[in-house]
């Protein structure tokens, strides 16, 4: 699957091939390097190594933060790749990390992204373009950052092949809207296909949930404060559903609007001067 770069007949390396990548996280690996995990376009998902990153001088691990859009140069290996060369395309990392809500939203969205693409390699190129789209809105403050967060998930888990359906029936395909919604069967269900404990969100709910899947923010600036609450839940539910565990960094995500400033100092902030030590906050720590 993985095609080897045109720098071969260069004589650099047979073993060398080129991508562009998003750093999804990083933990340690010895007393100086780091592994790296990529999601690259057309390679899927990449753990490589950093070789001596972790010290101070290394511009290689200065460009090899979480959430940054990075050029890459690699050489395969027996077990993992090796990196060479980064070049930072997009420098989404520092922006994130500046608020609170957008650290949070852009750490469950990378995590998502990474188990998505851990097995299926057939919609890596659509997933990385999801995450780089949607990453580059955090990272510009374009919109609320739980909002574009909530979008993200709902699309990136269509794009796996779990779909939900906020408007035709989930199990029947009745055209909607419909009254009720099920989470196990996938979205809105009719009145007939409608099994016990389905939920009944406010209609507004609904267009909202179907706005931020298809992405027509207009429709997604209308809605209320409670049908923003309500669509929360019910995308966190879904994900959930089918990831089957928790995301842990879903239930960090502060879920207010991003001109507010946290309570608390946000340990996001943190992740650049605190990566190296073991207990940080940062999704790129080792646990
Ligand atoms: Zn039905």
């Amino acid at each position: 699957m993985r095609g080897v770069s045109s720098t071969a007949r260069s004589g650099y390396s047979a073993k060398s091939y080129r991508t562009e990548a998003i750093v999804l996280r990083h933990h340690k690996l010895g007393e100086a390097d780091r592994i790296v995990v990529l999601l690259t376009p057309d390679h899927g998902q990449i753990r490589a190594v950093a070789k001596g990153v972790r010290r101070t001088s290394s511009k290689l691990g200065a460009t090899l933060e979480p959430f940054m859009h990075v050029d890459l140069q690699l050489i395969h290996g027996k077990n993992l790749d090796t990196i060479t060369q980064a070049q930072l395309l997009h420098q989404y990392g520092a922006p994130i990390a500046a608020s609170y809500q957008s650290y949070t939203a852009a750490a469950a969205m990378v995590e998502t992204a990474e188990r998505l693409t851990s097995t299926d390699v057939d919609t890596t190129g659509p997933q990385f373009r999801l995450l780089h789209g949607a990453l580059a809105m955090v990272a510009r403050g374009e919109g609320v950052a739980a909002t574009i967060m909530n979008s993200y998930l709902l699309r990136a888990l269509s794009t796996a092949g779990w779909a939900p359906s906020f408007t035709d029936c989930a199990r029947c395909t009745t055209p909607g809207p419909h009254e009720a919604l099920n989470i196990q069967l996938g979205g809105s269900v009719c009145a007939s296909c409608r099994p016990a404990g389905s939920r009944s969100p406010a209609p507004g709910t609904i267009r909202l949930l179907a706005a931020l899947l298809t992405g027509n923010w207009a429709t997604v600036a209308q809605a209320s404060a409670g049908e923003v609450r309500e669509a929360d839940s019910i995308v966190g539910e879904y994900v959930q559903w089918h990831l089957e565990r928790a995301l842990k960094s879903l239930r960090l995500v502060e879920r207010t609007p991003a001109s507010e400033p946290p309570l608390d100092p946000p340990p996001g902030r943190r992740f650049s001067a605190a990566r190296d030590q073991p207990h940080a906050a940062a999704p790129g720590a080792a646990p």
